[in-house]
């Protein structure tokens, strides 16, 4: 069989850990006997970024913006325990992924992989729910006070002309906590273009939802920066037959949980943060999570939600064979493969990336699956474990036969 054909590398961001191993046998078993890959390969394995002082991830978020698709594997952040595990590390380096999200501008898309043998825990859910978080800014980048005695805050922006604005935050007559927080009118809008176009390409209603009638100023922002953005994306709407619909959380909290899915919600920082659990936990799992991100100018970056799974890795470096689940890898592949295939013009790659997920679904539907998946599959759904070498085996054999 002929290999397909690719005419631009893809910008490939190897990881650390159990990750790292599924990814070469991702790219061994179901990527390289069928398609004549190109990648910019950036090891961002963490003693690389130790030995480039982190500049391999600096180069490789700019070659993304170069080629405009990526896929990347998960990676260690380092804390305090990292350093002490990995004692040559110069230095605590920052999340790649953080590093990565602020050279592209980018935000988060997470949606979960369903199938029929897993039901997610909310009913009458039947299509994934997409969630878009804003990665900037609010409580994230705020500053907090505590203070003892009674008295008065008061909040003052100084303007560079000189103009200043001030405000009384509260007057207090005993001890308090405080916390000053911000956003910036040009993260928002990135915000805003960067999920109309995610919902124009994923052909998907969007939902933003915000708590503007209490916080009228900031929150009133977020509400008309969208309004404003989306009416350069209303035509491309009515066209798709898709709608943009914005409430308050609150009524969107509720309306989530009622509705069958299908959709973005698209949430601020901490919205996002929270609700984010919430629904993967609900659809089952977070080895059944992806995550995209999307900057404004159309740039894309796949991966999966979930870390590096270090408990398997090192059963693995004990040489026990482990049944990590490969799904949400093997589908960060096969979505920027696909992207990769929309951009050039190649119809067969954007198709080998579809029939990729389609023999995923065919293998857990034949009741294949790792682990963690046959703990959560519906009474009566006869399913075996596998381990990983054996599922992307499984999914191999049946990938050849679907493309021959
Ligand atoms: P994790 O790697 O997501 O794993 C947490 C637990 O979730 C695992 O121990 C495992 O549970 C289960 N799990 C996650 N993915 C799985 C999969 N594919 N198959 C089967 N089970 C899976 O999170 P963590 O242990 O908190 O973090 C490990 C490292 O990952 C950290 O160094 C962190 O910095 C990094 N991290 C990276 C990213 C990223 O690059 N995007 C994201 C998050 C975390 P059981 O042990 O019960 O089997
Ligand atoms: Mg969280």
């Amino acid at each position: 069989m002929e290999k397909i054909k690719m005419t631009t590398p893809l910008v490939e961001m190897d990881g650390d850990e159990m990750t790292r191993i599924l990814w070469a046998m991702i790219k061994d078993k179901l990527i390289l006997p069928f398609v004549d890959l190109k990648t910019e390969y950036y090891d961002l394995g963490l003693l690389y970024r130790n030995e480039t002082k982190d500049q391999v991830t600096v180069d490789a978020a700019n070659a993304t913006k170069k080629y405009g698709v990526a896929v990347k594997c998960a990676t260690i952040t380092p804390n305090h325990q990292r350093m002490e595990e990995y004692p040559q590390l110069t230095e605590m380096w920052k999340s790649p992924n953080g590093t990565i999200r602020s050279i592209l501008d980018g935000t988060v898309f997470r949606a979960p992989i369903c199938i029929d043998a897993v039901k997610p825990v909310v009913k009458n859910w039947k299509k994934p729910i997409t969630i878009a978080r804003h990665a900037y800014g609010d409580v994230y980048k705020a500053v907090d006070l505590e203070t003892t005695e009674p008295g008065t805050a008061t909040l003052t922006f100084k303007g560079v002309s000189g103009e200043e604005k001030t405000v009384t935050v509260q007057k207090v007559d005993g001890p308090a906590v405080w916390q000053g927080a911000h956003n910036k009118e040009a993260s928002i809008r990135s915000f805003a273009k960067a999920c109309f176009q995610y919902a124009v390409d994923t052909k998907q209603d969007l939902w933003f939802s915000t708590k503007d009638t209490i916080a009228k100023v900031y929150d009133g922002a977020f509400k008309r920066i969208f309004e404003e953005e989306f009416e350069s994306y209303k035509a491309k709407f009515d066209e798709l037959g898709i709608t943009y619909f914005y409430t308050l959380i609150d009524d969107a909290v509720a309306r989530v949980i009622r509705s069958e899915g299908g959709y973005i919600w698209a949430c601020k920082n901490y919205d996002g943060d929270v609700m984010s659990d919430m629904v993967s936990t609900a659809f089952g799992s977070l080895a059944m999570m992806t995550s995209v991100l999307v900057a404004p100018d159309g740039t894309t970056e796949y991966e999966a939600a979930h870390g590096t799974v270090t408990r398997h890795y090192y059963k693995y470096l004990k040489g026990e064979k482990t049944s990590t689940n490969p799904i949400a890898t093997i589908f960060a592949w096969s979505g920027a493969l696909k992207k990769r295939g929309q951009l050039d013009g190649l119809s067969d790659l954007e198709a080998f990336g579809g029939k990729l997920e389609e023999t995923c679904f065919d293998t857990l539907n034949d009741g294949i699956m790792t682990k963690d998946l046959v703990g959560l599959v519906e009474p009566g759904f006869k399913a075996t474990a596998v381990t990983s070498e054996e599922f992307l085996d499984a999914i191999a054999e049946r990938l050849a036969a679907k493309l021959a």
